[in-house]
């Protein structure tokens, strides 16, 4: 029988072997009797206790254990991966989570899928970003937005999720066994970093073709039509035929969203937000975390929201350890973002500090959102004609006072600058009063902090409209958005479980239609 017992704890320098005696003592049974696995395990640091480890644990084992309110029988029904009889092969378009978790799932059960990526391979793709970074030389179709592993594959590859679905959890198992990571499926936010990230591409690839998948790289979807056979897809590679067409384009597919908004898919714009990333040293956040027991613990996160009128501001994609990084795709734009490292030992942490912005900023039509994005990169990029990210030290931006502040990581470079000029002034004032109100919370984000300017694609600012319960295009029978793209997810773990969904639909299509 299996057993989830909650509720454990164990000191900050305990090993996890300490729970072995509370196991023993709760269950009744003896060393020997069980094999037991951390099921969840967080740090709990709630303030007036003493710090620990508090989680829940599975075991295994063929003895009676004692009732207790602790401990629950586990009935987890596997995800359904079983297979169907067919030829048809659908084409998935994009390969980041939304579109390999749908490869996977229509893989496993027998649609080996089509899955064309305009940007490279993860070797190659490295190798491109790497040379941006050094001299700013961009490859606009193989860069942090685009190419295998999709948008966060130069990420802290932070694998939480709000959501609660089920699907979760084979996300996670799967990363798990790729990256041979165990804490992946207890930590309460789990993480890769960037090193593991491009490990677990290539394994997943491996398997993805092993399964018969075809991937393409360097094939860019440029055009699409609709006729009695299904879809017509055009890329720079030749044509390609499908009934069913997955469109896993991500939040940065700026050309596929005209030509898709132009061929009459149906498209509507949606809220996202604009900032900073503000970098400080994290060793100040470690210590404002956890105090003197920092040494026993990883670096330290947090996750701000701001009191501002009106207007939403909040931190984002903290990335402990980490760096800045230049995550343009658009020649002539400047655009940051933040990754780390598995170790997450850099000296800064940094995040983006946002504010949400809609149509009464950039008014109406369903792209006003993206030229918007787009208005405020190149004015950046007009700065410098380069790739290179203006500055400004918080206290400056804030109070008009300079003081010492950390090394800007983010490369190809940076300038200073008056951060003010940015945003339209509405915005700014929600920046600089939410900046304010989370710095006076918690100083640490501030004192010492350099704001690298500016963080426009941290989320989609479409939605490729579908039916809710079909999942498809409410325009196009057989089309499916999906993922981040599609302005139903945010982050890898959601993107990838909306992968998983419409990887489902298109079965139970498929199914019925084989069945009929
Ligand atoms: P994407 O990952 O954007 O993938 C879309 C893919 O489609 C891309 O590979 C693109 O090249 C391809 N594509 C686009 N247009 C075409 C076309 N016309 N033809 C063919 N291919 C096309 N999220 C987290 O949960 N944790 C993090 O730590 C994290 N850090 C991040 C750090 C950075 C630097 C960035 C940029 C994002 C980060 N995110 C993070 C967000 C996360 O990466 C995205 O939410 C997620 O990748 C979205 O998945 P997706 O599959 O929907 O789209």
């Amino acid at each position: 029988m299996n057993y989830r017992i909650n509720n454990l704890h164990r000191p900050i320098d305990s090993k996890p072997e300490a729970y072995e005696a509370e196991i023993e003592k709760i269950t009744g049974l003896k060393a020997g009797d069980y094999t037991w696995r951390r099921h969840r395990e967080s740090v709990d640091a709630r303030k007036g206790r003493t710090m620990r480890f508090t989680a829940a644990v599975d075991i295994i084992t063929d003895k009676k254990v004692r009732k207790n309110k602790q401990i629950l029988p586990v009935k987890e029904a596997p995800y359904d991966l079983s297979p169907i009889e067919t030829t048809e092969r659908p084409v998935v378009v994009g390969a980041g989570p939304a579109g390999l978790f749908c490869a996977w799932v229509l893989a496993k059960r027998g649609m080996a899928p089509i899955l064309l990526e305009r940007g490279d391979a993860v070797e190659d793709r490295v190798k491109k970003v790497e040379a941006f970074w050094e001299t700013g030389e961009l490859d606009p179709e193989s860069n942090v937005q685009f190419g295998e592993g999709g948008a966060g594959t130069f990420s802290d590859g932070k694998l939480t999720s709000r959501s609660k679905d089920p699907r979760g959890r084979t996300v996670l198992e799967l990363f798990s066994r790729l990256a041979e990571d165990e804490s992946i499926l207890y930590k309460k936010k789990p993480h890769v970093g960037t090193d593991a990230l491009r490990k677990v591409l290539v394994l997943l690839r491996k398997e993805l073709e092993h399964m018969g998948a075809e991937i393409h790289f360097r094939t860019a979807l440029k055009s699409m039509a609709k006729d009695k056979e299904g879809y017509l897809l055009t890329t720079n590679k030749g044509d390609f035929r499908a009934k069913y067409v997955v469109l896993a384009l991500g939040h940065s597919a700026r050309d596929s969203f005209f030509m898709l908004h132009e061929k009459g898919v149906a498209m509507e714009q949606k809220p996202f937000a604009v900032g900073f990333r503000i970098e400080e040293p994290q060793a100040a956040i470690n210590e404002s975390q956890y105090g003197d027991m920092c040494r026993f613990l990883p670096a330290a996160d947090y996750s701000l929201t701001a009191k501002v009128e009106e207007k939403g501001v909040y931190t984002f994609c903290m990335c402990p350890g980490g760096k800045v990084v230049a995550a343009a795709s658009e020649e002539g734009g400047v655009v940051t973002n933040g990754m780390s490292y598995k170790a997450r030992d850099g000296e800064n942490a940094n995040a983006a500090v946002l504010v949400t912005v809609d149509h009464t900023t950039y008014g109406e039509g369903v792209l006003a959102g993206v030229e918007f994005q787009r208005k405020i990169e190149q004015k950046v990029f007009a700065m410098t004609k380069s790739y290179k990210a203006p500055i400004e030290s918080a206290s400056s931006y804030l109070y008009g006072e300079e003081t010492a502040a950390v090394t800007p990581t983010y490369k190809p470079g940076t300038f200073f600058a008056d951060l003010h000029t940015i945003y339209p002034e509405e915005l700014d004032r929600a920046l600089t009063a939410g900046l304010k109100d989370m710095g006076r919370r918690f100083p640490a984000l501030i004192e010492k902090a350099i704001l690298t300017a500016p963080e426009t694609r941290s989320s989609s600012p479409v939605r490729i409209t579908r039916d809710s319960a079909s999942l498809e295009s409410i325009s196009h029978e057989n089309l499916y958005p999906a993922g981040e793209g599609a302005g139903y997810a945010g982050g890898i773990v959601s993107s990838a479980i909306d992968g998983m969904r419409v990887a489902e639909k298109i079965i139970e299509k498929e199914k019925n239609h084989v069945r009929n």
